[in-house]
């Protein structure tokens, strides 16, 4: 087995399958260190069972609020388990200043330069926005409840090719109607030369005599190194940290910025309690995702909502209604009463940064701390305004989940090892180039400095074609 190529990458999601792609078809040899297997449409299962969905999810938790992250861990990472919404997010999200008043993105990065590369990952991953015919019942009655106060509703975008609506997009589509990485550019990097090691975690990063060497371990749990001109690292929001942090000795020069910076992506997850004599919206049809997002909020607010669907598993959490209890007899039977008919989920999105961060805890592994800060509360209390006007205009309920509307689970985990134009305030930059290590970058979740207004994939995307472009052009 070849131990010696020109880039290395670690993680085969968004971030790291497509420079692998894109840096094999310019002539160069790459590995791609996948911790997770390989899944395809013969492995997965319509289950929701905890001990299957845990072979292709890694969970976090954090360490001082009940909320936990999640992530894909099989080779094509969070693109074969995501619900597949994948908006471009709007200009002003690249013009977003944090609580300090420093613009997060690089100058030199807008919606204007992404826009090519969204064009190209849209293409890649044939993703259209849906019809209204795909759109479940939960989506029309958002879509309904907002034309009913005058606002406007669009049908979202999604990589599916003939989706039968069966709704196990989380669990991996067995029909092959998702197109995950595996359908694109997963294939054709294979054609073009690349290696996947799956099975492989990366441990190290170390500084080389041409390059960095990463060290990883094997399905057979014994210890390899290989060697790379370029290293790229596309291990998620949660894991590229963790892998900087392991490897502080060796890369003494890192920015203190990582594993800082965490955000949720601005999320912030409500339900609505329908009122009595509307048709029932049936909330286990259709797919995962309700299909609708919502721009109306964008320009007072600064926000964006997706409908989404809810599993029924929502009644463990702690749902809050104004002077009721959130356990017991009485909300048993209104579990019952709104479950599947009248609950629709609204999970809000925005730009914001975090005051989060990735640490290796005492068994040297990645724990999250993501304090409910006064900046972080300011922040949710000043979304609720519009969607308890939107429920009490329509006659409905707004249901907090949490006490705050502070999210139960969290998917999209941004931040940690930002791209910025302040050597001070980021760990890379504008290339993803990790400072002060040249051939060291960053391309995937981690280096999104702030939420990018809607779910963040089809962003990491096209911000990974073109680190990945520069790369090509300048190594
Ligand atoms: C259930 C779910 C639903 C989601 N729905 C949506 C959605 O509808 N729209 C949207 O835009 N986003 C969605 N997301 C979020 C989206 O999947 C992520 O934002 C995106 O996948 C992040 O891309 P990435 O390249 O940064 O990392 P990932 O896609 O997470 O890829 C990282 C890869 O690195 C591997 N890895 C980690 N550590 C190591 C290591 N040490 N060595 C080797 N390999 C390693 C992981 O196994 C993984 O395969 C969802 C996420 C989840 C979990
Ligand atoms: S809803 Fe569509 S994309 Fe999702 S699992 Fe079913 S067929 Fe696949």
């Amino acid at each position: 087995m070849a131990n010696t190529f020109d880039v290395v990458i670690v993680g085969s999601g968004f971030g790291g399958s497509i420079p692998a792609l894109r840096l094999a078809q310019a002539n160069k040899k790459v590995l791609v260190l996948e911790q997770g297997r390989v899944y395809t449409e013969q492995d997965f299962k319509q289950s929701w069972d905890l001990k299957y969905l845990s072979n292709l999810l890694s969970i976090t938790t954090s360490d001082d609020y009940a909320t936990f992250f999640r992530s894909g861990m099989v080779l094509g990472g969070g693109s074969v388990v995501f619900s597949g919404l994948m908006n471009r997010s709007p200009s002003e999200t690249f013009q977003f200043t944090d609580y300090n008043g420093y613009k997060v993105w690089p100058d030199a990065i807008t919606r204007q330069v992404l826009d090519p590369y969204y064009d190209m990952v849209e293409s890649m991953m044939q993703i259209r926005q849906a019809t209204w015919d795909e759109v479940s019942k939960t989506g029309g009655m958002f879509a309904k409840l907002l034309d009913n106060v005058g606002l406007t509703c669009d049908r979202a975008r999604f990589p599916y090719v003939n989706c039968r609506q069966c709704g196990y997009c989380e669990a991996g589509c067995i029909y092959g109607a998702k197109q995950s990485l595996m359908h694109n550019y997963i294939p054709q990097a294979q054609a073009a030369g690349v290696e996947f090691r799956t099975g492989c975690r990366a441990m190290q990063v170390s500084p080389a005599s041409a390059g960095y060497t990463v060290q990883y371990v094997g399905p057979d749990d014994t210890l390899s190194t290989v060697q790379g001109t370029i290293v790229i690292l596309a291990a998620g929001a949660i894991y590229s940290p963790e892998l900087l942090l392991r490897s502080k000795q060796s890369l003494p020069q890192l920015s203190d910025q990582v594993g800082q910076n965490f955000n949720n992506n601005g999320g912030v997850r409500f339900g609505i309690e329908l009122p009595d004599g509307l048709p029932s919206i049936e909330c286990y049809k259709g797919m995962d995702s309700a299909g609708v997002m919502t721009y109306a909020y964008w320009k007072d607010y600064g926000i964006t909502i997706e409908a989404g669907t809810s599993p029924a598993s929502i009644f463990t959490l702690n749902i809050h209604r104004e002077g009721e209890l959130g356990w017991g007899l009485d909300f048993k039977q209104w579990a019952h009463s709104v479950y599947p008919s009248k609950l629709i989920i609204a999970n809000i999105m925005g730009p914001v940064t975090g005051e989060g961060y990735v640490y290796l805890n005492n068994n040297n592994l990645p724990s999250v701390h993501f304090p409910l800060t006064k900046n972080l509360s300011n922040y949710i209390s000043g979304k609720i305004a519009p969607i308890q006007a939107l429920a009490t205009a329509n006659n409905a309920f707004l249901l907090q989940t949490m006490p705050t509307g502070y999210m139960y689970s969290i998917d999209h985990m941004l931040g940690t090892c930002r791209m910025g134009d302040d050597p001070a305030r980021s760990v890379a930059d504008g290339n993803g180039q990790i400072r002060n290590y040249p051939g060291l970058f960053v391309s995937d979740s981690s280096s999104i400095p702030c939420g990018t207004g809607v779910n963040p994939s089809t962003t990491i995307a096209a911000n990974a074609e073109r680190i990945a472009q520069y790369i090509v052009a300048n190594w």
